[in-house]
């Protein structure tokens, strides 16, 4: 009998559960509604999810959140955009279920899924950014997730730039310049009220020079941070990912591209190359699977 983890994405509007073979293979899932009203239903949603897949091969539960994750001691800081604030986590769910719980960011996690089974299979150093309504990110070096703080979206790119987005009081990071959201704010000044992200990259499909110009600007800004990360982490492969990332990625790419060759050193910069992610919506719930064979195999 072999072993099956269960890989838990939880997101803003919805909870991606998956039952995981050693390989990543998602053998069953389910998608349930995010509870947004109290951390008590939230929780309870969670439990749900995962005692509905648990079967007598399960032997770990790992989580992807959209929090900030204290790797020390497994708790949860506090989140953003989801009611569940600063909790013992990773304790509350290993003794719930009785079995090893492993958690990251959900951003990681969709790292460590795409380093291992998607567009970076075979790069031992890899950094992802992921665009959707936000701006994540996550580093994986020398073959292992970087389990550390990795928030690739409120790198300052502009100094007293935009206002960032949320709860974060930065200004001129790169998550205003890069997201859905700035691609939607983008449309509406080109295209009027009605237009979004979608409708931008689109038109941008259709052949809409200044839709594609948009686009192109905004990968100019992505370049820029992409630069500054592959100069800190000395790295030349990068993965984007995301709702935003993936649709765009034909006119987001190339200027990323240029801008970040010019400005990262040398030693990354002749060799960079700038991939889409492969793994699609199952990225976090892999990922997470995969940390959670990592607590059975520690
Ligand atoms: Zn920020």
């Amino acid at each position: 009998m072999s072993t099956r983890v269960i890989g838990v994405d939880l997101g803003g509007t919805k909870i991606l559960a998956g039952l995981v073979d050693r390989a990543g293979a998602v053998e069953r899932h389910r998608e349930t509604p995010t509870p947004l009203g109290s951390q008590a239903e939230l929780l309870s949603a969670l439990d749900e999810a995962v005692e509905s897949l648990r079967d007598e091969r399960v032997a770990a539960v790992g989580f992807g959140l959209p929090s900030q994750v204290d790797q020390r001691t497994g708790a949860i800081r506090g989140s953003v955009n989801i009611p569940l604030g600063a909790l013992d986590f990773r304790t509350r769910m290993s003794e719930r279920f009785g079995l090893p719980v492993e958690i990251d960011n959900d951003a990681n996690a969709a790292a460590l899924a795409e380093h291992v089974a998607g567009a970076g299979r075979g790069e031992p150093d890899m950094l992802m950014f992921t665009l959707g309504t936000g701006c994540g990110g996550g580093a994986v070096l020398d073959g292992k997730l970087y389990r550390g703080w990795a928030e690739f979206g409120h790198i300052v790119i502009e100094v007293d730039g935009l206002p960032c987005q949320g709860f974060c009081h930065g200004r001129g990071h790169l998550e205003p310049y890069v997201t859905g959201l700035a691609a939607t704010r983008i449309a509406r000044e080109l295209f009027g009220p009605a237009a979004d992200s979608y409708r931008l990259v689109r038109l941008a499909n259709e052949g809409d020079e200044q839709a594609r110009k948009a686009l192109a600007g905004i990968g100019h800004k992505l370049g820029a941070g992409i630069a500054s990360l592959c100069n800190v982490f000395g790295t030349d492969f990068v993965v984007v990912g995301g709702g935003f990332g993936v649709s765009g990625f034909d006119w987001i790419a190339p200027s990323a591209l240029e801008t970040a060759k010019r400005d990262a050193l040398d030693a990354a910069g002749k060799t960079l190359q700038i991939v889409r992610a492969e793994l699609g919506t199952m990225a976090g719930l892999a990922g997470a699977a995969l940390l959670a064979f990592d607590a059975i195999e520690r």
